[in-house]
């Protein structure tokens, strides 16, 4: 069975194909800005204007025609309205007209079973770090819970604010992470861990208010924003009794966050796993590959009830391929 999944819950519109296991394609185009952060009508034109060209795109790299399709997924939830009614808008016309079934999926779900799908972890908490979303999240009880999450911004939101702060532009991740790697000069800041949650206010106000090297600051935001997510991800693994970890979103693209999961990982006993960074960040395969679970498990989304739900949560979700 071959399946097509179209990304666009934020800055990315990405197109998918898989056949059975197999990754055909995964390509993408990513709205991005100079100074500002996402505008969510000018992410959505961005997407406008390419999806065209990456549905192409991805059919020349799968080798496939449009007409060998069996299933068309799209991100139904959560994301910006603006981008996500794009995404839906092509899902539902190629739907129609290849007359294929459609299936709308929830996008951090799809994060954590790629994760499942390409790496060895079986029953993972996943540690879902990007800009928007900042979630633990584990299955218990035919839902994929959270354990913990951002009580304000996502971590990723939070360092590309920092960045907007400091000039360096969007998105600021990955430019933070060069920076810290010139110190080693900790400087203290607030850790804010309530409960299994996390707040990053408070460390973006401190920042900002701090008179020292660009270096340093960005470091120091690492070392303890990043800690405050091992914190959350290590109770998770001890209140659930689970030994695996998994990374997903775009800030666990960043190598010392990845050092740090593994650390506790293996101070516990627990595993650790990371997908490339093409799989981390938003991409169109994870939709086809949660589409096809979804599928195979009985579920398709009548065009009717294919509206978006930007605000659907992870554990609205019954879970009925697992
Ligand atoms: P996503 O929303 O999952 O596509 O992830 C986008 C977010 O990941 C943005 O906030 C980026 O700043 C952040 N990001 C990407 N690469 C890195 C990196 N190497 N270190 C930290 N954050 C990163
Ligand atoms: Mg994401």
């Amino acid at each position: 069975m071959i399946t097509l999944g179209i990304e666009s819950t934020a800055h990315t519109f990405g197109i998918g194909i898989i056949k059975d296991k197999s990754i055909l394609a995964n390509e993408k185009s990513t709205y991005t800005t100079k100074k500002e952060g996402i505008i969510p009508a000018k992410a959505a034109d961005h997407h406008i204007e390419v999806c065209d060209k990456i549905l192409e795109k991805a059919l020349k790299k799968a080798k496939i025609k449009k007409q060998d399709i069996d299933l068309i997924a799209f991100s139904q939830s959560p994301g910006l309205g603006h981008t996500l009614r794009v995404g839906a808008m092509f899902a539902r016309t190629l739907s129609t007209t290849l007359n294929k079934p459609l299936i709308g999926v929830n996008h951090c779900i799809a994060h954590l079973e790629i994760g499942r799908l390409l790496t060895k972890a079986k029953d993972p908490i996943l540690l879902y770090a990007s800009g928007a979303n900042t979630q633990v999240i584990a299955y218990e009880a035919n839902k994929y819970r959270i354990f913990g999450e951002t009580l304000d911004i996502g971590v990723g939101n939070f360092l590309d604010s920092f960045a907007r702060y400091l000039g360096i532009g969007f998105p600021g991740g990955p430019k933070i992470e060069q920076l810290a790697k010139k110190s080693k000069n900790y400087i203290e800041l607030p850790y804010v861990v309530k409960g299994m949650d996390v707040s990053f206010g408070g460390i973006l106000t401190n920042l900002k208010n701090q008179k020292a090297k660009k270096e340093d600051l960005c470091f120091s935001a690492q070392e303890t924003v990043f800690a405050m997510l091992v914190e959350i991800t290590e109770r998770a693994l001890a209140h659930t009794g689970k030994t695996e970890v998994l990374l997903g979103g775009g800030v666990a693209c960043n190598k010392r966050l990845q050092e740090m999961i593994t650390l506790m990982c293996k101070e516990r006993k627990a595993k650790s796993y990371v997908p490339e960074n093409q799989y981390l960040v938003d991409n169109g395969a994870m939709i086809a590959w949660l589409g096809a679970l979804m599928y195979n498990a009985g579920i398709t989304t009548r065009i009717e009830a294919s509206q978006i739900e930007p605000y659907i949560r992870t554990d609205d979700i019954d879970v009925k391929w697992r």
